[in-house]
């Protein structure tokens, strides 16, 4: 875990969530969530899998060459070839199975049991908002995550400003009350410390069950 920024005082703030990889540790659903597009983009274009993906190595590549290093987001390459943000989002919600991969995570839930009593908590997901929403249903913490912006509310894939002055007129804060939480720096972090909020990367849910303590007002 890595704390980048934290606003002045954290009375009043929000804490923004990243879902995938920051909710839930899981490397086999994570690769379902890259490879099984790609195995559709690889159809509709003829080409074998291993043939599309390394095409696709080579365009993040590329973009990182032409962009100071950063990475670029798959809704963002899926979107460069050509698959509109409502096909990307229909792909989504037919191919991701939360329900196979991920189970309830009472440690989750006692963790921002403690936080919302302390915070405005949202969602910043590049999933669709129904994914996220049978996301939370399986690790049983739905009801506790309600404010969700997803690639559907939006419109756009993150990172971008959209999303995260959605996620704090949801919760009714300024931006520099926020605070983004997310697993990777470019996705997640980058552009809400760009925006005036704080921002503290994660290795995994691990992390997020040691926020309560982190961010002891
Ligand atoms: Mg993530």
């Amino acid at each position: 875990m890595k704390v980048f920024s934290l606003p002045d005082c954290l009375t009043d703030s929000a804490l923004l969530f990243d879902m995938d990889c920051t909710l839930y540790t899981h490397d086999e659903y994570a690769r379902t969530q890259i490879d099984l597009p790609i195995e559709r983009l690889a159809r509709l274009q003829g080409k074998s899998f291993e043939q599309m993906n390394a095409e696709i190595a080579e365009f993040r590549k590329n973009w990182a060459d032409s962009h100071s290093g950063k990475s670029i987001s798959l809704g963002n390459i899926l979107l460069a070839y050509g698959i509109s943000i409502e096909e990307i989002i229909r792909w989504r919600e037919e191919l991701y199975r939360p329900e196979k991969y991920l189970c309830e995570d009472k440690k989750l839930r006692s963790a921002l049991e403690k936080l919302k009593d302390r915070f405005s908590l949202a969602v910043v997901t590049n999933n669709p908002v129904s994914v996220a929403v049978r996301t939370f249903s399986v690790l049983g913490v739905h009801d506790i995550l309600q404010k969700i912006v997803g690639l559907d509310t939006i419109g756009l894939s993150k990172p971008d400003k959209a999303h995260y002055y959605k996620a704090a007129e949801l919760c009714g804060v300024l931006t520099r009350q926020c605070i983004s939480i997310g697993d990777r720096f470019d996705i997640d972090i980058a552009l809400p410390l760009e925006l005036g909020m704080g921002g503290i990367l994660v290795d995994g849910v691990e992390d997020v069950y040691k926020l309560p303590e982190l961010l002891t007002v």
